[in-house]
This record gives structure tokens, C-alpha cells and sequence, in this order.
């Protein structure tokens, strides 16, 4: 064996043995509510499908008209060889929805977090980071080379002190959080955080893959239901929307810039046509899904207050994400597979994607989950409640410790 395969080797065993080893499952056939895994039908309670759109017929004919008619690639970056008219028409279809001057498309909410932070900061800079952002952003503050100052979880007076602290000794000072965050489901305290961006002539970016389509005003975000302008808003194309791919939004001059400076966008492949097509069609469906919306939130309020009668610790909240705390690594993946066994799929979250010590269960359900499909789950968790309920935990901030070594 080599020397790289056996440090390989090495280093799989070590994961093994902490728990810590991924192997997802396969799944035949589409994304929907219900997933076909190894042969059997069970209930997807884990997606960021939120209204079910991965697999909505008119999203997959946008799609494949595009793609008889363009064909499959974009061919290269489109500095290189041309923005071509499905990039187009999906940018002008985002910044109308969202009320903004302008949108930029990317291959990947990652890519876009990364291009954006590092387009925006630099080492004379300052970025200030939620303790709990997503480790996109993680990627793109440290890509940027300014100063990082993490700031504790949704704390604005954390936020304002360091702001104060050190301000003055940076050219720029970026302020970035998640709106709805990913693995806890609570909402960043977004007034606040526009309102220290003005007194501190700061700039402000949010992250909503998790909100867009999902909250705010005809699934606008939760900018949008806060009343804040972010200077940039990184939306994800891969979650509520159905397709794949991200967009950067913001006014005319700032996107412009992110253009010629982001490093993921200008030394990447545009998207394919059918990506950006399939982007506009899903902009209009999620434009006018109000009544998912509504059966979204129906079902994670039913979920939460089901789980926790159960003697789950649910945290309250309004969100379609359902953090459920175990801690340990290995039971959680235990947990998993007793749910997998009853016929519910849930994904086991572990170190690094969440902080040591908070491993969880993270519930979504789908807007396109029938009440039976959300029943079925609750008894699935009501016969594991004397095996793990008292094992649980609400999210425990305190424990966060956010940029890893
Ligand atoms: C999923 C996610 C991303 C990355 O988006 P992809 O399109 O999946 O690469 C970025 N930020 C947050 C908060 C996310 O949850």
C-alpha cells in the first residue's frame, strides 16, 4: 500500500471509530416525500425539498426544454464564452421576485458564499461571522484573508462589541449570518443586525438557503418579513427551490463587483441552461406557493407538538427544521437506523457539520407530505421515546464553538 493510502486507511479507522464515518444511502428514483432506499418505501422527513419541488413536472419541462434546445453545457465561464440567455432570463426572474437591482447566478450556494465574502473582504478588512454560520461562509471569511471575529450565536451585543473594539482599524467591515439557520432552525435577529450595520457604515450579507421560499411574503425571506435591505442576499437554487445552484442579490454596483472579483464564479463553468431554466420555472411556483407554505408550517407545528408531548426536547419555533439533540455521535446514527427500521428516514447530523458534543437529528418535513405520512412519523418516534426521549436536549448555544482548528 502506499503511503497516502495507508495514512487513508488510517484515518477512515479513526472516523469508524468515533462514530464519525459517512456512508449515505441510495436512493432509486426521485426526491419526493416518500424515497425508495434499498428496495422499501419510507417517509423522507430529512430534505431541504421544502415544497416539494425536485421532481414538479413544469420545473423538469423548463429543464429539458432548455436543454434540447441550448444542450447540456455551458461550456465555460462566462467571462470566457458568454452569458448565455438562460443565465439571463434566470437573473432578471430572481431580482423581480426579490425586489432587487440585480442577481448573479453560481454553480452552488458554496460557491456563492465563498465568491461573495471573498469579493467583498479582503485583509484590510474586518468580517464578523454568526458563531453558527454554515461552513460555506466558514470558507469564504477565511478565503477573504481579512480578520475574522466570530461573534456569539444571534448575539447583537456580542456583535456591537467587537464592532466598537475594532471598527476603526479596518477599511471594511462585513457583517454575515444565516437568516433561518440550518441545523437549529431559529432565525438571526436581522433588525438588529441592519441597524449595527448603519451605525458602523458596515455591510450587511445574509445567507437565506433555508428561508427563501419558505418564509417571508410569497417565500421572499425573511429579509423581506423583517423589513431589512441586505447589501447582499446569497439565496440557494438546491433547497425550496427544487433545482440547484445559488444566486447573489443585491443593488446593480455590489453584484457587479462580486462578478469581477469572485474567484468560484469567474474560475468556474457557468451552470447548464437547463439549471438556470429550470431556476426561472421554479421562481414562479414558488412565487405562488402559499398554500405549501401554509401545509409546511401546519406540519412542523403538528411534528413539534407531537415530538415534545412525546417527551422529545423540541425547541419552540416557527420553522420547517426540527433540531432534535442526542449528543453522542454513535447514538445518533443508532437513533437513525431505529427510525430507518420503522419506515422514517432521518439523517443523523455529526461533528463537523455540527458543533462537538450537539449531534442531532434535524426533522424537515415537505410540503407535499400527506397528514398520514406526518402520523406515521410521530408513531415511528412515540415507540423510540422510551429508548432516547430522555437523552435529548434543546440546542445548547452555550456548547457552540464555531470555527474548527
Ligand atoms: C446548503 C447551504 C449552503 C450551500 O448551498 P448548496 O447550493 O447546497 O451548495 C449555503 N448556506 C447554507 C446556510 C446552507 O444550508
Amino acid at each position: 500500500m502506499s503511503t497516502l493510502a495507508s495514512q487513508a486507511d488510517l484515518a477512515l479507522r479513526q472516523l469508524e471509530g468515533a462514530g464519525l464515518m459517512r456512508r449515505p444511502c441510495t436512493v432509486s428514483g426521485a426526491q419526493g416525500p416518500e424515497l425508495s432506499i434499498d428496495a422499501r418505501r419510507v417517509v423522507c422527513l430529512c430534505s431541504n425539498n421544502y415544497l416539494g419541488l425536485a421532481n414538479h413536472p413544469s420545473i423538469s419541462a423548463a429543464a429539458a426544454h432548455a436543454l434540447l434546445t441550448a444542450g447540456v453545457g455551458a461550456a465555460a465561464s462566462r467571462h470566457v464564452c458568454g452569458t448565455m440567455d438562460f443565465h439571463k432570463k434566470a437573473e432578471e426572474r430572481l431580482s423581480r421576485f426579490l425586489g432587487a437591482q440585480a442577481a448573479l447566478l453560481f454553480s452552488t450556494g458554496y460557491a456563492a458564499n465563498l465568491g461573495v465574502l471573498q469579493a467583498l473582504a479582503g485583509p484590510q478588512d474586518i468580517v464578523l461571522s454568526d458563531a453558527l454560520n454554515h461552513a460555506s461562509i466558514i470558507d469564504g471569511c477565511r478565503l477573504s484573508r481579512a480578520k475574522v471575529l466570530v461573534f456569539d450565536h444571534a448575539d447583537p451585543d456580542h456583535l456591537a462589541s467587537l464592532l466598537h473594539t475594532h471598527r476603526s482599524s479596518a477599511e471594511r467591515a462585513v457583517i454575515v449570518t444565516e437568516a433561518l439557520f440550518s441545523m437549529d432552525g431559529d432565525i438571526a435577529p436581522l433588525s438588529h443586525l441592519a441597524e449595527l450595520r448603519s451605525r458602523y457604515e458596515a455591510a450587511l450579507v445574509v445567507d437565506e438557503a433555508h428561508s427563501l421560499g419558505v418564509m417571508g411574503p410569497r417565500g421572499t425571506g425573511l429579509c423581506a418579513s423583517h423589513g431589512v435591505q441586505p447589501d447582499v442576499l446569497v439565496g440557494t437554487l438546491g433547497k425550496a427551490f427544487g433545482a440547484a445552484g445559488a444566486f447573489a442579490a443585491g443593488p446593480n454596483s455590489i453584484v457587479q463587483l462580486i462578478e469581477n472579483r469572485a474567484r468560484s464564479y469567474i474560475f468556474s463553468t457557468a451552470p447548464p441552461p437547463s439549471i438556470a431554466a429550470a431556476a426561472a420555472a421554479a421562481t414562479d411556483l414558488v412565487e405562488a406557493a402559499d398554500e405549501g407554505r401554509a401545509r409546511l408550517t401546519s406540519h412542523a407545528a403538528r411534528l413539534r407538538s407531537a415530538l415534545s408531548g412525546a417527551g422529545f426536547r423540541v425547541p419552540a419555533g416557527e420553522s420547517a427544521i426540527i433540531p432534535i439533540l442526542v449528543g453522542e455521535p454513535r447514538s445518533v446514527m443508532r437513533f437513525s437506523a431505529d427510525l430507518m427500521e420503522r419506515g422514517v428516514f432521518v439523517h443523523g447530523f455529526r461533528p463537523p457539520s455540527v458543533p462537538a458534543e450537539t449531534s442531532r437529528l434535524r426533522i424537515t418535513p415537505m410540503a407535499t407530505h400527506d397528514p398520514f405520512h406526518v402520523e406515521h412519523c410521530i408513531q415511528a418516534f412515540q415507540s423510540l421515546a422510551p429508548r432516547y426521549a430522555r437523552s435529548t436536549s434543546s440546542p445548547t448555544h452555550a456548547l457552540a464553538v464555531c470555527l474548527p482548528k
